[in-house]
């Protein structure tokens, strides 16, 4: 069996619609529930058909029955394992539905750093889980014949109560690497010692990356201090990248902000389609 990654979710933390928003977009979404997004997250079948959920999001009923359609099978996932990037809510404001009062799951393997499943402790959230702290840059299965490997990459992201990481996904043929968070490339780029995007996807030996698009630009957040959730824009990155041409890898942007014109179809998604690089879609499978 190939093993598949899907999208199940391309939002930032907040979703589309976002608490507290009368946007046009988040109206929209109140209205069609076709338009709604959930919260970033993927969901990886190894080769032994065993199911793999990075990231664990609010909207976990919906995205376990995303995850199933897609891959053609009846109702809903039941994962075989957990792993996280940070603990930021988006990412983790799911792990309770694993708990007693939901899934009653005990032992369920979940994978994230040291400093993650630290807090978390402390937060009296692992119940649920067998957790097992990976260390960076050091592969790991997360479970016995899955056929892919994970491996977590330190990125600097406001790192508050615990450390943020990318995660790569190595399967057989290709390996992407999901980035949902981070602070800004500058710092990104220097803590790996590579100096560009191109030059650092290219150490990584990745074949697609899932990049943080969360802001198109810095003039998206009327009412909000950027620098208090800094990302660096989309409109930074295509400015970093240029052009893509022969033997680049691929590039899908994610996170994407309820603000973020590219979950439109302007001409913004135009701009970028027009260098070759993408807008994620929710439900999108990569095989790996
Ligand atoms: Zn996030
Ligand atoms: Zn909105």
């Amino acid at each position: 069996m190939e093993v598949t990654l899907v999208l199940l979710g391309i939002a930032q933390d907040g979703g589309v619609p976002h608490a507290g928003c009368s946007c046009a977009r988040c109206m929209a979404a109140h209205a069609e529930p076709s338009l709604r997004r959930h919260p970033v997250a993927c969901g990886i079948r190894g080769s032994d058909g065993s199911l793999h959920l990075l990231e664990a999001s609010r909207s976990l009923p919906d995205q376990m029955r995303l995850w199933a359609e897609v891959l053609g099978a009846e109702g809903v996932v039941n994962p075989d394992s957990v792993s996280l990037t940070h603990v930021h809510l988006g990412h983790i404001d799911g792990l309770g539905q694993f708990g007693n009062e939901v899934m009653g799951c005990s032992e369920l393997p979940l994978f994230a750093s040291a400093s993650v499943l630290e807090e978390l402790a402390n937060r009296k959230a692992l119940g649920p889980f067998n957790a097992t702290d990976a260390a960076p840059m050091e592969r790991f299965s997360p479970s016995e014949g899955c056929g892919f490997e994970m491996e977590l990459v330190p990125v600097p992201h406001r790192d508050e109560y615990a450390d943020t990481h990318a995660v790569i996904i190595r399967g057989p043929s290709r390996s992407a690497l999901f980035l949902p968070d981070h602070d800004d490339w500058d710092q990104t780029l220097g803590g790996h010692g590579a100096s560009s995007i191109r030059q650092w996807l290219s150490d990584l030996e990745v074949d697609i990356a899932l990049l943080d698009g969360s802001f198109w630009d810095s003039s998206e957040l009327s009412g909000r201090d950027m620098s208090e959730i800094p990302h660096p824009t989309v409109t930074e990155t295509i400015a970093r990248l240029g052009e893509r041409v022969e033997g680049d890898v691929e590039i899908h942007f994610i996170h994407l902000n309820h603000s973020n014109p590219l979950l439109g179809k302007g001409l913004e998604a135009e701009e970028l389609s027009d260098l070759g690089w993408q807008v994620a879609t929710q439900g999108q499978q990569f095989a790996l």
